[in-house]
């Protein structure tokens, strides 16, 4: 047998605890608040449909061609005024770049600015993925502790004074992945100050931000940006459908520029059809009824999440009640072992992501995300009456 000698940036043999943990939680007896999908009742099949039927008539051939790594121009134009409208982020086309899902955005900044041993400064439990694309160049990830209220700036501030040498900050200032969380608007502003005064660049990842049942929209960070410092990155993942792997990054033409080389050396350019289709889609259609339709869904969704949780689950749970997004947390004190409980809850037939895969570093025990977005009214009921049970067992 060949043993294969990978580089030093391939993951360890075992470390897609998450994937192991889907694999568990897929058993159709499991009632599983483990996945992250938006809900596909509510995906605007027909009107998509409509969409490629007339891209394929006007642009057949160009959508069939190989295309620019920027993206399609009239993509492009359509994220511009989207971004403007939702999150008062004014840029020019040359800002913009279209990557194969928000995803790529992470590695593409990841290639782009992190040598191995460089600080990354992460608001921590934050979003796995982005851990393991930050590892893969080889971060050094300093954690910044949160409150209700996200990243606390204090706490920012004493650790950049530790850590001057701090290059790039991750966050996800929205109804954040995993904790449902948003980063208050005085604290964006001191943020872009931060990052100014200590020389470091902010990497904002809104992919929930449009979600909102509840509560008044919060700028963007980036609008508060005047020095080029923070990168705003977006999806249509949540708002239309993660299956056309599109996503963008508005950043100063410079770094555009380098991350368009990068990106091409990656997938030369994402996916022409579902860029065109998209743009149609943004042009014949309503999409502010669209969005808002699955807030409200959503909103409906978390409330029963929270009822629930309070009937069922043992007193002195914490849990998260987000304004907006498709996820919540919860801490169960007393618990040391996140995984094993997990492991105890599959046997009541329900799962949910055990909170460690979201610490770069120590993880908090005992805390767990939620997903309500993917959720039949009915199961959430039951699925917690089965976790609360677990739980009452776990916490005796
Ligand atoms: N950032 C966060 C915080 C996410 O939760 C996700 C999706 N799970 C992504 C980025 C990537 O999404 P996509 O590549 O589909 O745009």
């Amino acid at each position: 047998m060949t043993k294969y000698n990978y580089s030093k940036r391939v993951p360890e043999k075992g470390s897609d605890v998450v994937g192991a943990i889907l694999a568990a939680a897929a058993d159709p007896e499991v009632i599983s608040f483990a996945g992250g999908l938006p809900a596909p009742e509510l995906f605007p099949v027909k009107e998509m449909e409509a969409a490629v039927d007339k891209v394929f008539e006007a642009h057949g051939r160009e959508v069939m061609q190989y295309g620019a790594a920027k993206g399609v121009t009239a993509l492009r134009q359509t994220i511009l005024q989207h971004v403007a409208e939702k999150e008062d982020v004014h840029a020019e086309l040359d800002n913009v770049l279209v990557t194969t899902g928000s995803e790529q955005v992470i590695d593409l900044v990841g290639k782009a600015f992190i040598n191995p041993g460089d600080t990354v400064l992460i608001e921590e439990p934050t979003y796995l993925c982005a851990l393991d694309v930050f590892k893969t160049y080889g971060a050094n990830f300093v954690s910044v502790p949160m409150d209700e209220d996200g990243m606390r700036m204090d706490a920012l501030e004493e650790t950049l004074k530790a850590h001057p040498e701090a290059k790039l900050l991750y966050t996800v200032p929205n109804f954040q992945n995993p904790t449902g969380r948003t980063l208050a608007k005085e604290r964006r502003q001191q943020l872009v100050e931060l990052a100014e005064k200590y020389d470091f660049l902010v990497l904002e990842d809104n992919p929930y931000g449009e979600i909102r049942f509840a509560g008044q929209h919060v700028p963007s960070v980036k609008s508060f940006d005047h020095y080029g410092r923070v990168f705003y990155m977006g999806t249509f993942s949540k708002t239309l459908a993660p299956g056309f792997r599109l996503g963008w990054v508005v950043a100063p033409k410079e770094v555009v520029d380098l991350l368009t080389v990068l990106k091409q050396s990656a997938d030369l350019h994402s996916d022409n059809l579902s860029q065109y289709a998209v743009a149609q889609f943004f042009e014949d259609n309503d999409v502010d009824a669209h969005v808002a339709e699955i807030s409200k869904l959503y909103g409906h969704r978390k409330e029963l999440m929270v009822k629930g949780i309070h009937k069922y689950f043992p007193a002195g749970v914490k849990s998260t009640d987000p304004e907006g997004g498709m996820f919540l947390w919860v801490e169960v004190p007393g618990v040391d072992d996140t995984v094993a409980l997990f492991k105890q809850c599959l046997k009541h037939n329900v799962a949910f992501v055990p909170g460690d895969p979201f610490y770069a570093g120590k993880p908090q025990p005992g805390a767990f995300r939620l997903n309500y977005s993917n959720m039949q009214d009915d199961q959430i009921d039951v699925g917690l009456q089965r976790l609360g049970q677990a739980l009452q067992q776990a916490v005796k």
